[in-house]
């Protein structure tokens, strides 16, 4: 990239003998007054999923005693900054802060889910939480998005009603 004589390594660089390389791909940045060359990423470095985590994903199976999510963004980062991060499970026992008898009345297939990382050796999340639960889900019958009507769901086309482990922040589109 250049040497140093010329010019000092900036970010994303590393010098070997007086030989300046690039440290990872992207823009090279070349500031010829103050004489650094850097590199601008062309992606942000995919952030790891941690315990405690706010992630946001979609049911992708409702069993008798969990529901699997696939992971799709984590909360503070943008749609597409986080690489695929494979299935996460939600157990029964941490759906609610209340007492599940019925996984189907909490989640369902093709939900939009808010929830808590409480394991990521096991990938394991939970819901329990005012703000956590469903965030969007279509009707069952007609694929319409579903209101929040109370402590329901209601499809605005067909009135059909459907109960959920929901969001306080269900429709409003923020994580
Ligand atoms: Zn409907």
């Amino acid at each position: 990239m250049g040497v140093t004589e010329e010019f000092e390594g900036g970010d994303g660089t590393y010098t070997v003998r007086s030989d300046i390389y690039a440290a990872r791909t992207g823009k090279v940045v070349v500031d010829k007054k103050r004489r650094k060359i850097s590199i601008k990423p062309s992606s942000r470095i995919p952030p790891e999923i941690k315990k405690n985590d706010i992630v946001v994903g979609m049911i992708t199976n409702v069993r008798d005693t969990m529901a699997l999510m696939e992971i799709a963004a984590i909360k503070g980062y943008g749609e597409g900054e986080i690489n695929k991060t494979g299935i996460a499970a939600i157990h029964i026992s941490n759906i609610s802060e209340n007492y599940v008898k019925n996984i189907a009345n909490e989640l369902g297939a093709s939900d939009i889910v808010k929830a808590k990382v409480i394991d990521t050796d096991n990938m394991r999340l939970s819901t329990a939480g005012k703000e956590l639960g469903v965030i969007s889900a279509m009707c069952p019958r007609c694929g319409t998005v579903m209101q929040k009507d109370d402590n329901r769901l209601k499809c605005p086309a067909c009135g059909n009603v459907e109960r959920r482990k929901i969001s306080s922040d269900y429709g409003s589109g923020k994580i």
